[in-house]
């Protein structure tokens, strides 16, 4: 049985495990946290993302306390819509769900093929070689070793992987909010755009709701430890339940970056999620592209013959070559998924005032442009 080691087990790191669990491996996890904690917030699950966690096994468990979408509501500085439609404008399914629920389906899911979860454990360095090194000292050695350690990975410090961290200048607040906003009803979805601040909301099942803002440094106090609370208020003066419901929680605050890496791979180590594409949460693609780096990542390795014994993946140069394929396969659909968020991210904290009133036509183009297809999974050739 072929063993692999994964460094980080955020969404990217237990969709890895579930998926290479699937195709007969040996997994083992290593986070770096003592436990699996509700991160607070929630994220949008698109077309792309129910069909790969329907693959993994954990879709029911994502989606149980989830509100489908069917009423959208995309508003300017001026209230009037963008986009208001009765059906997901992007095509598809569209869940509003937990992260944190989304984060444990995974876990369970992979759990239950046998994945060994190792809490407290942090990894210190991933070598193409197959090693993880661990901050005990202790080396651990796998056919394969995956770097899913987030934005500000240190286990994809390598020379062929290359890996470049762009601030982007603009932040966001993510939160999860114990009770029902009065001003979304379950099944709607609201996100607002006034200048260059963006202020979304709805409901979650089980009485709750979520809700996320974000903007460049002028929605927040010049350190941007906090949110600016006097300017969310006068920006959106009908939104003040929304405004004071995200105060209250005190959350922290997250700067956006877009990363990029001259390669995802080398010899026996993959880079995956935020590690290699992290990007602003503008199309809420970041959490699905990982999961999608994990879906086919699996799929690949299984194509290869492993799970069979077949003659494939017997050295490091077999594993190498499954690599360089996952990642020539998944990656043209990652890098135009980042593009498209980083240009809505610009479209919102960059537009110039004097031309505001032609914002939500470009809004509405490049939510429609069908370059970026949200049902999209890779194929695996056979
Ligand atoms: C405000 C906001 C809103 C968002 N909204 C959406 C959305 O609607 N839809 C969507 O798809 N995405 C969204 N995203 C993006 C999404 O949350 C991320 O893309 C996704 O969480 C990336 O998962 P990951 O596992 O690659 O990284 P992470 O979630 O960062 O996980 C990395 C894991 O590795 C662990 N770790 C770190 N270093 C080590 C180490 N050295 N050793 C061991 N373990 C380590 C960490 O503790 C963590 O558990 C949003 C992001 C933000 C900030």
């Amino acid at each position: 049985m072929k063993t692999a080691r994964i460094g980080g087990g955020g969404i990217a790191g237990m969709a890895a495990a579930g998926a290479l669990a699937a195709e007969g491996w040996d997994v083992h996890v290593y986070e770096s946290r003592t436990a699996i904690t509700d991160e607070g917030g929630a994220i949008v699950l698109f077309e792309n993302m129910h069909r790969a966690l329907e693959r993994l096994g954990a879709l029911d468990g994502a989606i149980a306390n989830g509100d489908p979408k069917t009423r959208f509501s995309y508003r300017d500085h001026a209230n009037r819509p963008h986009v208001a439609s009765n059906a997901n404008p992007m095509g598809g399914r569209y869940v509003y769900a937990s992260r944190h629920e989304v984060h444990r389906a995974l876990m369970d899911a992979a759990v239950s093929r046998g994945v060994t979860v190792h809490l407290g454990t942090r990894a210190v360095a991933a070598d193409p070689d197959g090693s993880l090194t661990l901050d005990s000292g202790a080396e651990v050695r796998g056919d394969l070793v995956v770097a899913a350690d987030g934005v500000g990975s240190a286990l994809r410090d390598h020379d062929t992987i290359r890996p470049t961290v762009a601030w982007l200048g603009h932040y966001g607040i993510r939160v999860g909010i114990d009770a029902e906003l009065s001003v979304a009803q379950p099944g709607e979805f609201w996100e607002l755009w006034n200048g260059p601040l963006r202020l979304g909301f709805g409901r979650l099942g089980g009485r709750k709701s979520a809700a996320y803002l974000s903007a460049p440094i002028d929605g927040f106090t010049a350190d941007a430890s906090s949110m600016d609370v006097d300017v969310w208020l006068r920006s959106f003066p009908d939104q003040r339940e929304v405004v004071e419901a995200i105060a209250e929680q005190v959350p922290s605050v997250a700067p956006f970056s877009k990363v990029t890496c001259d390669r995802w791979q080398a010899g026996r180590l993959a880079v995956i999620g935020d590690a290699a594409h992290g990007m602003p949460p503008h199309r809420g693609q970041g959490a699905a592209m990982a999961v999608l780096d994990a879906v086919h990542l699996g799929a690949v390795l299984g194509r290869e013959g492993v799970r069979f014994g077949g003659t494939g993946l017997q050295s490091g140069s077999d594993v190498s070559r499954a690599l360089e394929a996952w990642e020539s396969e998944v990656r043209p659909i990652v890098d135009r998924t980042q593009r498209v968020a980083v240009s809505f991210c610009r479209m919102q904290d960059s537009w110039p005032q004097a031309a505001i009133n032609a914002r939500p036509w470009a809004f509405r183009r490049l939510i429609r442009r069908r370059a970026l297809d949200l049902s999209l999974l890779p194929p695996v050739a056979a």
